[in-house]
């Protein structure tokens, strides 16, 4: 796969100038540039740190006391029971939960040491840094071509615009399928054409983190196998966080797994909780936790 010298784009969490009406917020503190950095021991730099976080909805304590960091350049997977609050956790990592009313956030969550929910941070930053994927493919009505156009089109690119639509359609493995039809409909494309059309778009407005939430589950397996590829590939430029229901998926393309299991509380209310947090090889050949052994081995949930 070709690709240019991966841009990730850095500097602030704040809003843009002139984009927060003239308000008087701080001036802009940089955060630390993103560079793909391994440590010795093999970690990756840490990009996100979740410290005692729960999520609410409402009153009801969806997920309690995580504890757990997310590295860069790595493929961290989410995996649990249905309703054990995987996707919680992941759409707090890019302020997607403040778009639900109710939905609020304890404990503290930090992205390149900066915290995430600060006041002063402005979640339409965080989301052009930290971009989604959903599980059912959501092109717009819009040619292939003004799919991928239209980040950089919002965030004020005008040239160069042809580059930057084949450069991020190469990097979602597209570009040979869909080179000769860029100004047709996108909803004229296959399921799995569809979901690497999503992934070039979310990677067009260059993110540092791509957050994926059971990105293959409407695929066949053909579809969801040049995901799985496409992963792999993405994972040298960008941090990556999945959750997938799919134990074998996660094996496949992970390098850390998560397993969230939900506790019953004394008055019958479920919670979710971080079981057990390591790299993928280890989970799922010795885990540490009964739990996560029963699970894996399919002995629950
Ligand atoms: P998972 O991704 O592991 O299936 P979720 O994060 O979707 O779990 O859900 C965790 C818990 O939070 C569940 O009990 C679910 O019903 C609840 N929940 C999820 N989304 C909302 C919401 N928008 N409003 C209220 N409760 C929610």
């Amino acid at each position: 796969m070709t690709q240019s010298r991966y841009t990730a784009s850095t500097g602030t969490l704040r809003t843009a100038p002139g984009e927060d009406g003239g308000t008087d917020r701080p001036s802009q503190v940089p955060i630390p540039e993103v560079h793909g950095r391994l440590l010795a021991e093999g970690l990756g730099e840490v990009v996100f740190e979740l410290a005692d976080v729960s999520i609410f909805y409402g009153s009801y304590q969806a997920v309690r006391e995580v504890n757990m960091t997310v590295h860069s350049r790595q493929i961290t997977a989410l995996i649990g029971p249905s309703g054990c609050g995987k996707s919680t956790v992941l759409r707090c990592l890019n302020r997607m939960n403040d778009l639900i009313p109710g939905a609020r956030v304890e404990g503290k969550i930090t992205y390149h040491t900066e915290n995430l929910y600060a006041d002063y941070v402005d979640p339409i930053q965080v989301r052009r840094r930290i971009g989604m994927v959903f599980q059912k493919p959501n092109p717009f009505p819009k040619s292939i071509y003004d799919n991928i156009a239209y980040g950089p089109r919002v965030n004020g690119v005008r040239k160069g615009m042809d580059d930057i639509v084949e450069e991020a359609l190469t990097g979602a493995a597209l570009w040979d399928e869909v080179k000769d039809k860029l100004k047709q409909s996108a909803l004229a494309l296959s399921g799995g054409q569809q979901q690497r059309l999503c992934i070039a778009r979310t990677i067009a407005v260059k993110p540092e983190v791509i957050l994926m939430d059971e990105p293959c589950s409407a695929l066949d397996p053909i579809a969801t196998a040049k995901i799985e590829d496409l992963m792999h590939d993405l994972a040298t430029q960008y941090t990556i966080v999945i959750v997938t229901h799919n134990m074998q998926q996660a094996a496949r393309v992970s390098d850390r797994t998560a397993f969230f299991t939900a506790d019953v509380d004394g008055e019958g209310v479920r919670h979710g909780r971080l079981v057990e947090y390591d790299v993928t090889s280890k989970m799922f050949t010795n885990p540490s936790d009964r739990r996560t052994e029963d699970y894996i081995s399919g002995r629950f949930g």
